[in-house]
């Protein structure tokens, strides 16, 4: 391996030079407390920055055997190291100057989640770091001083800093590390509490701002009814008391504004861990939860919807169904049947982001319209087969309708921000008001085969950027751009998440691009289902990380690792020719 005092002579060598000469620093190179690895260097100063990282042997980085124990403690601690540096890289981030994004160092910032990012890896044997470095220049002039002083000066300091246990704070790692190991406990322990979510007391769920997902300052704080509370027994911390969501179907109920969709959004998120004073530590929901809601326009491909919409008037196979512009009814149909392939246990739904058709129908309307002229089933006549026959709980939130009461297995009463179980005056009152209940349908299991295809059309050939001509014998290439937490493009398609209201980073986002782009090259080969390319994606990414759909050879730091629900997700929302 080179030296740093190789890369010293070569940046020498190659000053005042033009921007291209930088390529000649790729590799990698020797520092005394760790090998710095040029990955990817920008075409100019205005493009991308440049891919840089840090790898750090982690016996010499010294973290007790408690914090490198297992993937739990490591993605711990990895979040823990990433949020540190970040600080320290921001203090020099643009003091070397320069024109277009010279002197930028650019870091990761983990919000309130805890997720595995490529930004900052903890191995059994390796602590490494991803991020980008603008490469300094002076119009398109190298100016290799300025680079010297970042590779030089500031990187060695902050990485010493952030990745060498002497010089972090002990106490904080082990807090991070019990935390995590807390969290864990109680989502393994639901399963076997007959629960499917737990909301400490004393949690606070609301947050700040629509904008800002910190904690809501001066906000009531979390507090059990009294049936539904439940103590857990947790390795670090002890005991610990809070609601437990029972398995089967909860109704969330209560006035306008009284708290229920906020608790709805802390169950939905409760599929991560959280760090240290969010307020949501310990909201813990199973992990395959989902939040469904209505999509309209959203691309179908060979769902079988039928357990909720059959007959419909213009003779469509719902068995076997597909369009490319959804309605609100199908697009949760599908939503639905789709997440139970995907291994979802849990299913979190709000009225308020629901299509009316597919949640109830009335008495009344029962009445007017006979049930062989109504296509669909309604959630409400089908909530209760997905949990006896299929073991899938839901979690509905219901601001209007009263015919819930009659399904529900759990009530409970956002009142001024106080959870209140009404259970039981519920079921009294259910009693006194019968409703009058189409027979549904038999229920089935869906069996969609879908298989994943490849798009036409969705390519750019490279073009010859003088002449305008596609180049001969180059490969179609799909480029992916993120579109925050909304999506991302693929060559042509912008594939639409936003109704995927579980991905909070756009690193996921990112990531889940990038695999949709390495699934549709490398795996749709028309005969392999969603089902199997999600799961062998998931497969990989619990292997491998996200080296092997990286686009440089070298994966970069800016992905998250999304769940596999979120995969399906991406997968299912690609648009190909029906
Ligand atoms: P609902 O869905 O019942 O209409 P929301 O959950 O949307 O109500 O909450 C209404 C408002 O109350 C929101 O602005 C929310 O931030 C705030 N809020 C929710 N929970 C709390 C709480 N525990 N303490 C203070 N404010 C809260
Ligand atoms: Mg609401």
């Amino acid at each position: 391996m080179k030296s740093q005092q190789d890369l010293r002579l070569q940046l020498k060598s190659i000053d005042h030079k033009s921007y291209p000469s930088y390529k000649s620093l790729r590799g990698a190179y020797r520092f005394p407390k760790y090998v710095l690895s040029i990955d990817h260097v920008q075409g100019d100063p205005f493009a991308a920055p440049s891919e840089v990282s840090v790898t750090i042997d982690a016996k010499a980085a010294g973290f007790p055997a408690f914090a490198m124990k297992d993937r739990l403690t490591r993605t711990a601690l990895a979040d823990l190291l990433l949020r540190g540096f970040a600080a320290k890289v921001n203090r020099y981030t643009f003091k070397a100057k320069g024109s277009g994004k010279s002197g930028l160092i650019s870091v990761s910032h983990p919000g309130q989640e805890v997720l595995q990012r490529t930004a900052c890896e903890v191995s059994e044997t390796t602590v490494t770091a991803r991020f980008a470095v603008g490469f300094p220049a002076n119009g398109r002039t190298i100016n290799a001083g300025e680079l010297d002083k970042i590779l030089f000066e500031y990187l060695p300091q902050c990485v010493e800093q952030a990745f060498y246990y002497k010089n972090l704070n002990a106490d904080k790692v082990k807090q991070v590390i019990e935390l995590a190991e807390d969290q864990q406990a109680i989502r393994d322990q639901l399963p076997q509490s007959g629960l499917v979510a737990f909301v400490a007391d004393d949690a606070i769920l609301p947050r700040e701002s629509g904008i800002s997902s910190k904690p809501m300052k001066g906000a009531v704080a979390f507090s059990s009814p009294e049936r539904l509370r439940v103590t857990m027994q947790l390795p670090h911390r002890g005991k610990i008391t809070g609601m437990g969501v029972p398995k089967g179907i909860t109704l969330i109920v209560g006035g306008g504004y009284h708290g229920k969709s906020t608790l709805l959004n802390a169950l939905e998120l409760g599929v991560y861990n959280h760090i240290a004073g969010d307020g949501r530590e310990y909201v813990i929901t199973d992990a395959t939860a989902m939040k469904i809601r209505s999509e309209d326009g959203r691309f179908i491909k060979n769902v079988d919807i039928s357990m909720f919409i059959n007959d419909l008037p213009n003779g469509r196979d719902t068995m076997d169904f597909s369009t490319a512009d959804a309605s609100g009814s199908t697009s949760q149909a599908a939503g639905i049947v789709e997440s139970i392939e995907a291994g979802s246990r849990l299913i979190l739904l709000d009225e308020d982001t629901s299509a009316t058709n597919f949640m109830v129908r009335d008495a009344f309307m029962q009445k007017v319209v006979s049930p062989n002229k109504e296509p669909i089933t309604p959630f409400l006549s089908r909530a209760r087969d997905l949990y006896e026959r299929a073991g899938i709980s839901t979690v509905l939130v219901a601001g209007s309708s009263g015919a819930f009461f009659h399904i529900a297995d759990t009530v409970i009463q956002m009142d001024q921000y106080e959870p209140v179980d009404i259970t039981a005056q519920a079921k009294e009152l259910c009693a006194q008001f019968p409703i009058t209940r189409e027979p549904a349908k038999a229920f089935a299991l869906p069996h969609s085969r879908r298989v994943l295809e490849k798009a036409k059309n969705d390519a750019v050939r490279r073009r010859d950027y003088r002449s305008g001509e596609i180049k001969k014998g180059e490969p179609e290439r799909l480029k992916v751009k993120t579109l925050g937490v909304d999506g991302f493009s693929l060559g042509k398609q912008q594939v639409d998440l936003r109704y995927i209201e579980q991905l909070v980073d756009s690193e996921q986002t990112a990531a889940l691009g990038l695999l949709l782009k390495y699934a549709v090259e490398h795996l749709a080969d028309g005969r392999r289902t969603i089902a199997e390319t999600a799961d062998w994606l998931a497969g990989k990414l619990a292997q491998e990380g996200m080296a092997f759909a990286a686009e440089h050879g070298s994966v970069s730091g800016g992905y998250a690792i999304p769940r596999v629900q979120e995969i399906y997700a991406c997968l299912d929302r690609y648009r190909v020719e029906l």
